[in-house]
């Protein structure tokens, strides 16, 4: 029996590094975490560029929640800059590109139809749905009313329709309804990304959260170290350098990899990163401008506006583009495609999961979930209380 951890982590992203942590420090237990990267973080990992900006690795990453514990247990490490993400739709207009607010507010209304003809229709929805409501695209189109109709189906077009496509190759009527939801049409003002009670960036970044997190006396992190290496899953025990380990596992990889890929593959979207250094200060307006109508990319992102980071004559871009992930070397699934037959067939592998009883799926991977960060957190502390 392998006795020297009690407990094994795989993943040192927001799932395990929490875990981690919350076993040792909680639970007293001697805590073994693996992580294939050579960095701790998991996708929420920045660090400087070449220039000298701080980037986030694998896609921007904004911290928002309404969960108190979740905001709370983040600030034992770390301090909060004030930052409220906003972010514009660039769409080909006359003459030019126009800018817009995302999520669709009142004031991308006036822009979309001109001050006077944008207030009426405003004041028309507002009277539909109510004044700062926020109104699915998909529920919008269900309107009877021309009028309502009229703006749906523009905001479907000018906003919807082709970013979804490039995101997911697939309609909004065809993705999970749950996704659009994330960025309803908001009969406000409010031209924040998120309305969440805490939210902000980490003053010195991410990466220095994890690290903070994972020093503690009971936690040994090897990076660089793929478990699939070290670990093996035979007749419901998992088994560490050969022999059997007893304590619980925590896995927050993607759990068909796990298995190695038994029921077949499920399915992920990945993404490309294009990063862009520029010689000035600033080059774009907003932390994020979303590509709504053309383009082959979604959107670009500038980090300086969302770290703060002061660095004059320099700054950095990243553009992102969406694919559909294979599983060749060199790629990352990024988001999973939540649909009927997905859900079911990742049930398949959480029902292989449950025969293995020390073996415990966490994390927005191995839940095959479209997770932000403070659920990940949220779920990892639930997980640290039952097994504490
Ligand atoms: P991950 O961060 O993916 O960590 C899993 C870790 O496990 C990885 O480091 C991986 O290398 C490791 N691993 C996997 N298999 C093995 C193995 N066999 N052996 C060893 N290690 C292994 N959330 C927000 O709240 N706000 C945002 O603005 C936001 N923006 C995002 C933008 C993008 C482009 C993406 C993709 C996600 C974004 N998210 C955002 C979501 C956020 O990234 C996740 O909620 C969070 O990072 C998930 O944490 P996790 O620990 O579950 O997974
Ligand atoms: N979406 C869109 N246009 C936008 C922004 C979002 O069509 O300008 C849709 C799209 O389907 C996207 C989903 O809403 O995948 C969720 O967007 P969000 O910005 O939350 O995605 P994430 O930041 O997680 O990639």
């Amino acid at each position: 029996m392998n006795k020297q951890f009690d407990a094994l982590v795989i993943g040192a992203g927001f799932a395990g590094a929490v875990c981690a942590r919350e076993l040792a420090e909680r639970g007293g237990k001697r805590v073994l975490v693996l992580e294939r990267r050579s960095h701790v973080g998991g996708n929420a990992y920045d660090c400087l560029d070449a220039a000298g900006v701080l980037i986030h690795q694998y896609g921007p990453h904004i911290f928002h929640t309404n969960d108190q514990r979740v905001f709370d247990y983040l600030s034992r490490f770390t301090q909060w800059l004030d930052y409220e993400h906003r972010v514009v739709a660039n769409i080909p207009g006359q003459p030019g590109r126009v800018q817009m607010p995302v999520p669709f507010n009142l004031t991308s209304l006036e822009t979309a139809y001109g001050a006077e003809r944008g207030a009426a229709l405003g004041k028309k929805l507002m009277d539909a749905y109510g004044a700062e409501t926020k109104v699915t695209i998909l529920e919008l189109r269900q309107s009877e009313d021309p009028e309502i109709r009229q703006v749906a189906d523009y905001v479907y077009e000018h906003v919807f329709v082709h970013y979804t496509m490039k995101q997911w190759g697939q309609t909004p009527e065809q993705i999970d309804p749950n996704t659009t939801a994330r960025v309803p049409v908001f009969l406000s003002r409010d031209d924040r990304y998120f309305q969440d009670r805490w939210q902000g960036m980490p003053l010195e970044g991410y990466t220095p959260i994890f690290e903070r997190m994972l020093d503690h006396p009971n936690i040994t992190v090897l990076t660089g170290t793929d478990a699939r290496a070290r670990m093996e899953l035979t007749q419901g025990q998992v088994m560490l350098d050969g022999a059997v380990f007893a304590g619980a596992v925590i896995y927050t990889g993607a759990v068909d990899e796990l298995f190695a890929f038994r029921f077949g593959r499920l399915p992920y979207r990945g993404l490309r990163f294009a990063f862009q250094t520029h010689d000035a200060d600033f080059v774009q307006t907003h932390g994020t401008v979303n590509y709504t109508v053309d383009e082959d990319y979604t959107r670009i992102t500038e980090f300086k506006h969302m770290t703060g980071q002061s660095l004059p004559g320099k700054t950095t871009t990243v553009r992102e583009y969406s694919y559909a992930y294979t599983g060749q070397p060199g790629e990352t699934p990024y988001y999973a495609i939540i649909n009927q037959s997905n859900n079911a067939l990742y049930q398949q592998y959480k029902t292989l999961a449950e025969g293995y009883e020390n073996l415990h799926l966490l994390g927005r991977l191995a839940e095959y979930k479209y997770y932000n960060m403070d659920a990940i957190v949220a779920q990892a502390l639930a997980l640290a209380d039952k097994l504490v």
